[in-house]
């Protein structure tokens, strides 16, 4: 419980000074000199010595003024905070004066104090691990939960937080806060094995606020599910690899009967989709599980282009649209090539699919302005209502479920497309207007375009 320091009440002679100007007390003064004149003006008149005993009533009076001075000075000195002594006049009103404003000062402090005990006892009671670090890296306080979640120690106080969260990942993200606005999830093997989300903010000159929480559970969970599919995927492979084996096995026979063609035709339409969508979680799967993947590969970006061309180009037989090819950089790509041509490709088979046949054009780019590079799909197809753009990119959103089946979509072509800009550093640029086509540009930062030197 937070005690205020007790506030001493004022007597009630010094209310009096409360309001008063200097000259006030100053009277009092002069009162009290005139009065010792007056008497030793007397008393000298009645022996004779009206001068000694004027200089005898200065003496006096003086000695009372540094008296007075005494008490000022031992109260400041060694009781400043007891009520001071009661005193007449301008040294009075001067003590008074201090005294007041002292007290003043006390409660602003007191209600300070109080304040910042409120907000110690809040953080100590708070389930997040809350950590204080200083100019120099230093720790400075921490609360209960940070000794649980994180192992800080009383030992630690002063120690360098980058000795005791060691992890390649946490050190540059304390060095870079700005790339990762959310923070980062660390693994923390203290006595078991543990997930933290973190997140630290800047403040002050260097020092920062650390603050982290638990989240094994939901990283358990999401890993159950990452599981689960990547199982139910490796094990529907087979069943559809025997099943579409055997489907052609019997349309290419001789004696096919004319009569099963159409439902074996749909038989197979239907295997290939689940094939696509095993094969799409699959890939989704590995691209979250796997970050082993070297992503620093230069890809020669002419030939990835014309190579993603040649693909579209035999995709778009059956559509027919025109499609141009757009190349204004000489720089080049640093990533994984296999996964930049994937994320590409669903790119331009979408602008292929969603693109009605008559008159359709698509136009595949890849240029720069030396700070981003950008891969854009750009077509005149069916184009996307705004409200649908924020989604997306989700797992099985679909504008249009119905035409999204009818094309053979899975659902999780964008999906993918987000996750392998992300782990390039790059993002997704959506411009898009119903009925008139879209847009879709993959921005990549400075950081990987390479440019070779000639
Ligand atoms: P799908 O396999 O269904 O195509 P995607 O994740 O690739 O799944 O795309 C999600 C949805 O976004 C699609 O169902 C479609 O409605 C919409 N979409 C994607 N690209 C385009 C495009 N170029 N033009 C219009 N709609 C598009």
């Amino acid at each position: 419980m937070y005690e205020p320091y007790p506030t001493p009440e004022l007597s009630h002679e010094h209310k009096n000074y409360r309001y008063s100007s200097l000259w006030h007390y100053a009277k009092q003064d002069v009162r009290q000199f005139l009065f010792f004149i007056l008497v030793a003006v007397l008393v000298g008149a009645g022996i004779g010595y009206i001068w000694v005993c004027i200089a005898i009533a200065c003496f006096i009076f003086f000695s009372l003024q540094l008296y007075s001075l005494y008490l000022v000075n031992d109260w400041i000195a060694h009781r400043p905070y007891d009520t001071p002594p009661n005193l007449e006049g301008i040294w009075g009103a001067l003590l008074f004066n201090i005294y007041r404003s002292q007290r003043q000062e006390r409660v602003v402090q007191a209600e300070m104090v109080g304040l910042i005990d409120r907000a110690q006892s809040s953080l100590v009671a708070l389930a997040e691990a809350v950590v204080l670090t200083d100019e120099l890296q230093q720790i400075e306080w921490w609360n209960p939960a940070a000794a649980r979640l994180l192992g800080i120690q009383e030992l630690d106080r002063g120690r360098n937080i980058l000795s005791i969260l060691r992890q390649p990942a946490f050190v540059e993200y304390f060095h870079n806060l700005e790339q990762q606005p959310d923070g980062i999830k660390l693994k923390l093997s203290l006595q078991e094995e543990r997930y933290v989300q973190v997140k630290l903010t800047r403040f002050g000159m260097e020092s920062r606020l650390l603050v982290a929480y638990d989240v094994t559970r939901v990283h358990n969970l999401e890993q159950m599910r990452k599981d689960f599919v990547d199982n139910i995927s490796h094990e529907l492979r087979t069943p559809l690899t025997v099943l579409s084996g055997y489907l052609e096995m019997f349309t290419d026979q001789d004696d096919f009967n004319p009569r099963w063609k159409r439902p074996f035709e749909q038989m197979q339409a239907q295997t290939k989709r689940m094939n696509a969508l095993v094969n799409d979680l699959l890939l989704l799967s590995r691209l979250e599980n796997d970050k082993t993947i070297a992503k620093n590969q230069i890809v020669d970006m002419p030939s990835l282009m014309n190579q993603l061309f040649d693909d579209a180009q035999a995709y778009n037989a059956d559509y027919g649209h025109i499609l141009n090819l757009d190349i204004d950089s000489h720089c080049d790509l640093i990533g994984s090539d296999i996964e930049l041509a994937s994320a590409f490709g669903n790119l331009i088979t979408n602008a292929i699919k969603y693109t009605p046949k008559e008159g359709g054009v698509i136009t595949i780019g890849w240029h720069d302005d030396h700070d981003h590079g950008y891969f854009t799909v750009q077509d005149n197809g069916i184009g996307i209502d705004p409200n649908h753009l924020p989604r997306l990119t989700e797992r099985f959103y679909r504008v249009d479920t119905a035409r999204s089946r009818q094309t053979g979509g899975t659902g999780l072509g964008l999906a993918i497309v987000k996750h392998v800009l992300m782990q390039h550093n790059a993002h997704l640029e959506i411009e898009s207007r119903p009925n008139q086509g879209s847009c879709f540009k993959a921005v990549f930062p400075k950081e990987r375009l390479y440019q070779a030197d000639n």
